[in-house]
Formats: structure tokens, C-alpha cells, sequence
């Protein structure tokens, strides 16, 4: 692991939120449960609407580049009820609650991404996001292996250019 295991978990879900909106809220019970939130949830219209509005936020925080990224931090967590504090729940050990568990879920979203941007400009890591590399794709990619060999948003984008790779050398030979 190159992060704090909540620092990674937030940001994969923060790219998974810009790169998908959320149709009901069963897309985001989905979510909610795969990236191990724990806390508050309304299963509203109103919170599928706060998370779904969050996502240009969130996508212009996670492709800035590093004095931008300090700067959209300082920000968000100024306007943000934020008070930091370590937490032991589940089969988590200690890692940082920033943010009250009964905020709303688009609050506390905002505040453990801009938590997680934290490491990341810290360590000088910001591109560990990116586009994924695909012409036609404008998702966003979340490389933390070791090797940065993560270019692709999915599978399918990164067969998908397989596929025109090997078509082209096919061609040429
Ligand atoms: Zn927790
Ligand atoms: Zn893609």
C-alpha cells in the first residue's frame, strides 16, 4: 500500500462518483457499501442529488495539478465542519474520521477527499490521477501500484486500445 488504507479508499471512491452518476439510490447503496463508508445515509432524492452535484467539485480537485490541489484543499475543508479525529470501528484499525458521522454524505465525501488530497500533495503524488489514456474516455484513473502501470479508467478502455494496438502492428508487418 503506498497510502494510508482510508486515504486510498476515498480517493477510489471519489474517482468512482466522478466517473459514474448515480441514477437512484440503490446505485448508491452500492457505492456506499463497496468503498466502506460507514455513517450517516438519508436514502433521499436529496442526497442522490448533493452526491450526483458534487462530482465537477470533486473532478476539478482531483485533476489539478499539486499548488492548485493545496489550494481547492484549504478551501473545501474551511467551509466544511471539519474537526479531525482517529476512529477504530469494524475490522478497521485507527485511521481519520475528518468530518461528523451524521453530516450528510456529500458533506463527509468532500471532507475524506480533500483528507486524502492531503497525503497526496504532501508525498508530491497528485499525478496518481489522471485521464484515462483512452482518446474517446474522460473518466478518471487512480494509479496507486507501485510501478504506475494504471493508464486506463477499466478493462474495457484499456482492451479496447489493446485491440488498436494490435490491429496497427498487424497493418505494418
Ligand atoms: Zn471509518
Ligand atoms: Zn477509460
Amino acid at each position: 500500500m503506498l497510502f494510508a488504507y482510508d486515504t486510498e479508499c476515498s480517493l477510489r471512491a471519489a474517482v468512482t462518483l466522478v466517473n459514474t452518476a448515480f441514477a437512484t439510490t440503490a446505485d448508491v447503496d452500492t457505492w456506499y457499501a463497496h468503498h466502506e463508508y460507514t455513517g450517516r445515509r438519508d436514502r433521499d432524492a436529496a442526497e442522490l442529488a448533493a452526491l450526483n452535484a458534487l462530482r465537477p467539485a470533486l473532478r476539478d480537485l482531483l485533476t489539478s495539478d499539486r499548488d492548485r490541489a493545496a489550494t481547492l484543499v484549504n478551501d473545501l475543508l474551511a467551509q466544511a465542519p471539519a474537526s479531525p479525529r482517529l476512529v477504530r470501528h469494524g475490522d478497521l484499525d485507527w485511521h481519520v474520521h475528518a468530518i461528523a458521522d451524521n453530516a450528510p454524505l456529500a458533506a463527509r465525501v468532500t471532507v475524506e477527499t480533500a483528507m486524502a488530497m492531503i497525503d497526496l500533495v504532501r508525498a508530491d503524488e497528485v499525478s496518481r490521477l489522471s485521464q484515462c489514456t483512452d482518446d474517446t474516455c474522460d473518466n478518471l484513473v487512480i494509479d496507486l501500484t507501485r510501478n504506475r502501470s494504471r493508464r486506463f479508467c477499466s478493462t474495457a478502455c484499456a482492451n479496447r486500445n489493446a485491440v488498436a494496438a494490435y490491429r496497427a502492428r498487424a497493418k505494418k508487418g
